[in-house]
């Protein structure tokens, strides 16, 4: 593919004008005004913007079939009344279909990997190599139960086989992370035995980290330390770690996740619409810490679109700190893109530079809300939505284009998944 006089947006902000960007076996070949030499398919780049795809660092993408099954609630009561119940009737085919859902939608708004934690893994890791995207999956891990082991959990044995059979599969599309769900769902001389396993199949790890005041209190109310040190002191800290949400860490958890260079998740608008809190990104960025952006599960956002979330990081970061400087468009860009790459491993991912994985997002800059074009860039964060994004990239196949999903039947999609939330709700 050679995409002839285009604009290049790369993941720090800064842009490249009229340039030609080819792109052979899966990743970006040649970047700059000259025409690689050689016959090339074509692609007329004007007016259009290439940039890289965003990477969703932290979401539960079968629960789009709870998208609005219940908003405006307290967290248990939510939990409670409403998430838990549906997910005990959930099948390995709803996760599989729901999967699928949530893969479109993030196609369809410029997304190219996802980072995951549920269960019926396996369905997601089809899902995501039928539909060409990529993935971080990982079986959430919680236990509270003190007659049982690491090694007595489903959870454990359903991890084992997943490393086995999908762990670097369709070329590395799909990755297995370990998935000990939070501090507050699990003891922790499990999370201590997960950080040994984890270390000995050489896994990254995600978890949920300080995500309420309630989960802070009560950590160290049981414990004696905040959620963090607990994490730390169980050894998951020593391993390549992303922490969602983060929301009430103290200054000291934060330099403490900094020294062992954790990567953080943050998700606004869940934390948001749960009435959680804010984050303290700007004090987070100040210490060096990899902050991506993740939509966290259409349960709680209510969609998958990163473009919004970039946009929802940069204003929260402003209006928080009460300083307009505060989180600019390009480093709203680079959470959304190039850090979130890193916090999933993939080094090789999240920018446009020769030699990295052709994941990237062309968007149509002839539109309204693109116009005038006064910065590229401050329209992309400030004011582009999911109707710009023109076609969507993976390892350089185009997965989606123009409207089009060219491996995905979205028509069926749709119609499987709401009939099958119709018979679960009946059931
Ligand atoms: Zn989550």
């Amino acid at each position: 593919m050679l995409f002839k006089n285009i604009t290049v947006l790369r993941a720090d902000g800064t842009m490249l004008e009229n340039v030609n960007v080819a792109v052979k076996d899966g990743r970006f070949f040649s970047i700059g005004k000259e025409l690689p030499w050689g016959e090339w398919d074509s692609y007329d780049g004007s007016g259009r913007l290439l940039m890289p795809g965003m990477v969703n660092a932290h979401t539960h993408v079968p629960m789009t079939l709870m998208r609005g099954y219940g908003d405006d609630m307290q967290l248990d009561r939510w939990l409670f009344d409403r998430i838990f119940p549906f997910e005990d009737k959930l099948t390995g085919e709803d996760v599989y279909w729901g999967s699928l859902l949530g893969i479109a939608e993030m196609l369809a708004s410029g997304t190219t990997s996802f980072s995951d934690m549920y269960y019926f893994c396996d369905r997601i890791a089809q899902a995501v190599i039928e539909s060409g995207i990529k993935a971080n999956i990982g079986r959430g891990i919680s236990c509270f139960d003190k007659s049982k082991r690491f090694n007595d959990l489903p959870a454990f044995h359903e991890m084992s086989e997943l490393i086995d059979s999908y762990h670097g599969e369709a070329e590395g599309r799909v990755l297995i992370d370990a998935a000990p769900h939070s501090e507050y769902t699990t003891r922790p001389d499990i999370l201590s035995d997960v950080a040994d396993f984890a270390a000995s199949r050489n896994l990254r790890v995600q978890l949920h980290l300080s995500e309420t005041n309630k989960e802070q209190l009560e950590c160290v109310g049981r414990h004696g330390k905040t959620p963090t040190i607990v994490m730390k002191d169980t050894g998951l800290l020593n391993l390549p770690v992303t922490a969602a949400h983060c929301v009430w860490l103290s200054d000291i958890d934060m330099e403490v996740l900094a020294e062992c260079g954790v990567n953080i998740a943050h998700c606004p608008q869940s934390n948001l619409k749960l009435a959680s809190g804010i984050a303290r990104v700007d004090k987070m960025k100040k210490l060096g810490l990899n902050v991506a952006l993740g939509t966290d599960s259409a349960a709680s956002n209510n969609n998958l679109d990163m473009i919004e979330e970039m946009r929802t990081a940069a204003l929260l970061a402003k209006g928080i700190t009460q300083d307009p400087c505060v989180l600019p468009a390009g480093d709203a860009l680079y959470m959304a893109t190039r850090a979130g790459a890193l916090s999933q491993g993939r080094t090789d991912c999240g920018d446009i530079l020769d030699g990295y994985r052709a994941d990237f997002v062309v968007l149509n800059l002839n539109s309204s809300e693109m116009t005038p074009n006064h910065s590229t860039l401050s329209n992309v964060v400030y004011a582009s939505c999911r109707s710009n994004v023109e076609m969507t990239v993976v390892d350089g196949h185009v997965l989606y284009c123009k409207g089009e999903y060219l491996t995905m039947d979205i028509e069926r999609i749709m119609h499987e998944t709401a009939g099958r939330v119709n018979s679960m709700l009946a059931r």
